[in-house]
């Protein structure tokens, strides 16, 4: 058994527990053992029954006092009953647990653990955690760690199957041992980011995570990018009439930056070298025309391009639009569409034009890269939103053909020009730092629960007038312990609440594909109204005519994410808003969302963000979107990110194959690295 064997290996997991794991990510033991808890728990002393306090966590030694009683309300079964020490007695409350009426008897002493209230002169302590009493001594002074969780899947139960996993994977050689580096030892991080002891312990292991991190994902930037650089052009372009007559039509005038980012793609398209080129745009800022023109380019000079999109949505919107757009513009060029989710005849079929060459334009997913598909004149690659791909996926696409094609990335992460250089080395960067003229700026507002009816009637009016609304949730469905709105009975709710011509409709990563695919297609064609949505629509999704988003929940994002979510509406002609909607309005929350109140500028966002977290604030405040790192941020591990660029540059230039004796385990390490970290990515 190895860190890359499947976790249905480990006794315990079977197939049924093995697909509740797969739902939040976790395939092999690679995967369970770098699942990080979300946060931790500490078990503290049991008080007595007289220091209860209301609202908080606690833990009591109890014995039951007499029988508890079994109730049945509305499919729910509720046992209650009371249990007490020396200094008073609480009410205890299960729900559907029916079966602890056989275990728990008068007198059965137990340690007690759940969230107390006062309810009238009673303390009541609900779902209470039950543990023996030696049992409960072994966690004490502990910090028990707590895990994201799924329906089926608890926290207690991957604690079981970490343990397991750390228990039964060889340690690793630690492939920084001999070097002068303040880091902890490799083997004890991993394990102490899951059992620490105390904070400042989870501070320096998850430092050594970081800087492996970021020192691998750099290192094969810098290998690639070594093979790439100095590249000569074996693809080279003139500018054809087509691209001009695609910018005279637009029902736009370009923007300035627009205008510029596409010259120098010319110049690079047209130069001594190969094309290796970031496209940094904040969201909404017009970047998709930019790789329009590039792949029309490529097209009209005889050779093959694709772009890559994070996902199937948005490839299939860019198809869409590309088709449209050549139809108006008689424009002559074969596109063809590859996804995942396509039919085995589909995918055929478009292999099929592909290798022949009779397609010239390729839109797609990751099922772009697989290795079945082959091309016949692919000169120009582009990846739309990049941070959700790993290199691998760019350097697999790359190496699609025997010469190295021109490179395109497009990207709307707000990364600050340093750490860009750091991130990219010598990639070229074009920077769209100008949003399309007449947009209005969409006009934000931060508020609680209590203005929910009013947000609604809000939505309502927005809707008759012909406009469409975003509501994202940050939940797929109830999950253990968390308190925050989930889509799907968020929908069963808004459907009760808005008359039935309003069509409501919800969106989330787990659906299949073609499902997903048929729901924000109707959203683009208007038949959908409000579409109720984790962050799957976070990623580039364009519907002009959506001029509200509203965000529940938003406290548990970070506000780089918040941005991203924000820039789905103020697409189009029309005002638009966007309500962040937060469930706890507690001063530091709305703070931090205020940032957002005030600016639409993500860089400035992004360092404001900066400003108020600091380093080492990293829980629940994870930037998901952001390039592809597990624990690792580029805003607050700015300085881990530095020392680990400095050692990928001096082993790039010592031995970059890392061939010497004393590479071994750094080599060992990075190519299993490169295998789990950028594995098959899907929505
Ligand atoms: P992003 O940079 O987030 O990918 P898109 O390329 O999706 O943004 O563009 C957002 C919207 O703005 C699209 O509806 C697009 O047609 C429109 N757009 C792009 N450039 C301009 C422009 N110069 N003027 C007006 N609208 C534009
Ligand atoms: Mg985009």
């Amino acid at each position: 058994m190895d860190a890359s064997s499947q976790i249905t290996e480990l006794k315990g997991i079977g197939e049924k527990t093995a697909a509740l794991f797969h739902r939040v990510g976790v395939y092999s033991l690679w995967d369970l053992m770098t699942y990080y808890p979300r946060d931790y728990e500490s078990f503290k002393e049991p008080v007595s029954v007289s220091q209860c306090c209301d609202g908080s966590i606690q833990a009591l030694r109890l014995s039951i006092l007499g029988t508890l009683e079994l109730r049945h309300v509305r499919g729910l079964s509720i046992l209650t009953g009371f249990a007490g020490d020396e200094t008073g007695r609480i009410q205890v409350t299960w729900f559907n647990m029916p079966y602890l009426k056989k275990t728990l008897r008068a007198g059965s002493l137990y340690v007690f653990r759940g969230p107390v209230k006062k309810k009238g002169q009673t303390y009541v302590m609900e779902q209470p955690k039950l543990y023996k009493d030696e049992e409960y001594r072994k966690l004490i002074s502990k910090m028990q760690p707590v895990y994201s969780v799924t329906k089926g899947l608890t926290s207690s139960g991957i604690t079981k199957m970490v343990t397991k996993a750390l228990k039964e994977v060889p340690e690793y050689e630690d492939y920084l041992s001999g070097m002068d580096l303040p880091l902890m030892e490799m083997n004890r991080a991993m394990r102490t980011m899951h059992f620490p002891t105390n904070y400042d312990e989870v501070c320096e292991a998850r430092r050594r995570l970081v800087f492996d991190e970021f020192f691998f994902f750099i290192f094969g930037i810098r290998r690639f990018k070594e093979e790439n650089s100095r590249e000569i052009n074996h693809f080279p372009m003139m500018e054809v009439s087509q691209t001009c007559r695609i910018i005279e039509k637009l029902p736009y005038k370009l923007t300035g930056a627009q205008m510029r980012a596409w010259q120098e793609i010319m110049k690079d398209l047209s130069g001594a070298h190969a094309m290796n080129r970031l496209v940094q745009g904040d969201v909404g800022s017009g970047k998709t025309i930019i790789a329009v023109l590039a792949l029309v380019t490529a097209g009209c000079n005889g050779y093959q391009g694709v772009m890559m999109a994070p996902t199937e949505v948005l490839a299939i919107q860019h198809m869409e639009s590309l088709s449209r757009m050549f139809a108006e513009y008689e424009i002559s060029l074969n596109c063809v569409l590859l996804t995942g989710s396509m039919t085995a005849k589909e995918k055929r079929e478009a292999r099929g034009l592909i290798a022949s060459g009779e397609a010239s334009i390729i839109i797609g997913t990751h099922a772009l890269i697989q290795d079945n598909v082959e091309y016949k004149n692919l000169a120009l690659v582009i990846t739309d939103e990049q941070h959700r791909f790993g290199v691998k996926q760019r350097e697999i696409l790359a190496h699609k053909t025997s010469r190295t094609p021109h490179v395109l990335v497009m990207s709307a992460t707000p990364i600050p020009r340093t750490l860009a250089i750091i991130i990219y080395g010598d990639l070229d960067i074009s920077v769209i730092n100008e949003l399309p003229g007449e947009r209005l700026p969409v006009k934000n507002c931060v508020v609680d629960t209590g203005y929910r009816p009013k947000a609604y009637e809000f939505i309502g009016k927005e809707v008759r007038q012909g406009r469409q609304v975003y509501i994202i949730c940050p939940m797929v469905e109830e999950s253990e312990g968390i308190e925050a709105e989930n889509v799907v009975d968020y929908t069963k709710r808004l459907r009760g609440i808005f008359p039935a011509e309003i069509c409501v409709e919800y969106l989330h990563g787990k659906m299949r594909p073609k499902e997903k695919n048929e729901i924000m297609t109707r959203f683009a064609q208007g038949d959908i109204h409000v579409l109720v949505s984790t962050t799957v629509v976070e990623v580039g999704v364009n519907v002009p005519n959506a001029t509200v988003m509203m965000v529940e929940n938003s406290e548990r994002f970070g506000l780089a994410q918040l941005h991203q979510l924000r820039g789905r509406v103020g697409r189009g002609r029309h005002q638009s808003y966007c309500i962040f909607m937060s469930g706890n309005g507690g001063r530091d929350t709305m703070q931090r969302l205020s940032i957002l109140n005030c600016s639409n500028d993500g860089f400035k966002i992004a360092e404001e963000d900066l400003k108020l977290r600091g380093p080492g604030d990293f829980f629940g405040l994870r930037q998901s979107g952001d390039m592809n790192f597990k624990i690792g941020d580029i805003y607050t591990d700015a300085e881990i990110l530095k020392s680990a660029a400095a050692l990928a540059d001096q082993i790039i230039k010592e031995d970059k194959a890392l061939l010497l004796p004393e590479h071994q385990a750094m080599r060992a390490r990075f190519s299993a690295y490169m295998r789990n970290q950028f594995g098959e990515i899907s929505l």
